[in-house]
C-alpha cells in the first residue's frame, strides 16, 4: 500500500496563544489536501487555542517535545498524558535543537519515544549529520546510529505507525537545502536501516520526512523521492507558503 505524505509544521518558540489562533485561521482553507496527513507542531501553551480553532479541519495538532517521565517533581516539563488528555497525537522527538540546546542524548530519545507509544502518540522522531560529518563521509553512519538507539525496544507494529525526521542539521533554517539526490539517498538509507531492525513489511510502512529549509519552490521534487514521505517545516510553516508545501502535487 502507498504510504500517505505527512507533512509538518514546526512552530518552534513562535507565536503567542493569539498569534496561534490567527495563524490556524490563516493557513486553514490554505492546507487542505486528502492526500496527506498535515500536522502543526506548536508551542506548548498554544497546542489548546490552536487545536480549538483547528476544529472540523484536517489540520492535526502535535507537540514539539514530551518527557519521558508519567508525573512528579521535574518542573517545566510536560508530559505525555498532559499531551494526550489535549487531543495531541504526534509529537516530534529528539529535534536537533533540543540536542543542542537542551542537552537531548540518543538515550533520552529512545525513552522519549518509547514512553510516546505508550500513550498511542505517533513520534516524529528527528535525525541528522553536522556539515562536518557530511564532510568526514559519515553521514550514513551516524545516521543509523540515530535510528539504532531511537528504536531500541521498540516493536515493529510501533515502528510501522512511526514518522522518522531526516533533518541534516547544516541546511535547517539556513536556507541550505539538500540536494534532492542528498535527501533521497539518506531517507533511504533510513529505511534500510529499518528493514535491518525489523524486516521489509515494518520498512515499507514507516514514513520518512525530509527537513531543512523546505519551501514552496523545492517541495514537489523532494516529496516525489521514492523515500521521502513529506516533511518537516521550520520557517516556511508560519507563512502562507506553508499552503503551497501542503499542496505540493496540485
Ligand atoms: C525544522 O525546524 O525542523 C526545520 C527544518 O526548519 P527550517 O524548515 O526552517 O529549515
Amino acid at each position: 500500500m502507498a504510504r500517505k505524505k505527512i507533512i509538518a509544521g514546526n512552530w518552534k518558540m513562535n507565536m503567542t496563544p493569539s498569534q496561534a489562533v490567527e495563524l490556524v485561521n490563516t493557513l486553514k482553507p490554505l492546507v487542505v489536501n486528502d492526500d496527506v496527513d498535515v500536522v502543526f507542531c506548536v508551542p506548548a501553551i498554544d497546542i489548546i487555542p490552536a487545536m480549538e480553532a483547528a476544529k472540523g479541519t484536517n489540520i492535526h495538532i502535535g507537540a514539539e517535545n514530551m518527557y519521558f517521565e508519567e508525573k512528579g517533581a521535574y518542573t517545566g516539563e510536560i508530559s505525555p498524558a498532559m499531551l494526550v488528555d489535549a487531543g495531541v497525537k504526534y509529537v516530534i522527538i529528539g529535534h536537533s535543537e533540543r540536542r543542542e540546546y537542551f542537552a537531548e542524548t540518543d538515550e533520552t530519545v529512545n525513552k522519549k519515544v518509547l514512553k510516546a507509544f505508550e500513550h498511542g502518540i505517533t513520534p516524529i522522531v528527528c535525525c541528522g549529520e553536522t556539515l562536518t560529518q557530511r564532510e568526514q563521509g559519515v553521514t550514513i553512519d551516524f545516521v543509523r546510529q540515530q535510528i539504532k538507539i531511537a528504536f531500541l525496544n521498540v516493536s515493529a507494529e510501533q515502528a510501522a505507525s512511526a514518522v522518522i525526521a531526516y533533518e541534516p542539521i547544516w541546511a535547517i533554517g539556513t536556507g541550505k537545502v539538500a540536494t534532492t539526490e542528498q535527501a533521497e539517498e539518506v531517507c533511504k538509507a533510513i529505511r534500510e536501516c529499518i528493514a535491518e531492525i525489523y524486516d521489509e513489511a515494518t520498512a515499507a510502512a514507516i514514513r520518512v520526512q525530509y527537513g531543512g529549509s523546505v519551501s514552496a519552490s523545492n517541495a514537489a521534487e523532494l516529496f516525489a523521492q521514492d523515500d521521502i514521505d513529506g516533511g518537516l517545516v521550520g520557517g516556511a510553516s508560519l507563512k502562507p507558503d506553508f499552503g503551497q508545501i501542503v499542496c505540493y502535487n496540485k
